[in-house]
């Protein structure tokens, strides 16, 4: 996708600074982090939100919990524990429309989000 930012940071037409990469995904740190630990999980392929999810995409999303854990064991938060979470829309909160999945951890994370 031509203006997708998150397409962008993928093929490095943007700098970013990844914690994990492979032929599906890109794992790299959120520019404005919310917790001493927040990386974003974007898997390669455009779609546009957790909506444009298919049955084809089942092992892509079961792909990026498994590097979610695994992530989180290499920057030190799985014992403590961590969130993944997904903004989806307007009212979710999302603001880049490329399918994305926040890691956060670090500190306490207090439930439910505002
Ligand atoms: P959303 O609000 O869509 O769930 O999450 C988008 C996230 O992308 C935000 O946490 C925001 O800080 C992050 N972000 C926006 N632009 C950039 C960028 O250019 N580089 C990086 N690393 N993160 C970005
Ligand atoms: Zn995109």
């Amino acid at each position: 996708m031509k203006d997708c930012l998150f397409c962008k940071i993928v093929n490095g037409e943007i700098p970013s600074n990844k914690a994990f990469e492979d032929q599906k995904l890109v794992v790299f740190h959120d520019i404005s982090p919310v917790a001493p630990v927040h990386v974003l999980i974007v898997p390669k392929k455009h779609l546009k939100s957790l909506n444009e999810v298919g049955p084809e995409d089942a092992d892509l999303i079961a792909h990026v919990f498994k590097v979610a854990a695994q992530v989180a064991a290499e920057l030190g938060v799985s014992e403590n524990g961590y969130r993944v979470v997904n903004n989806c829309g307007k009212d979710g909160g999302q603001t880049v429309d490329h399918l994305h999945f926040h890691l956060l951890g670090g500190r306490y994370l207090d439930w439910p989000p505002g």
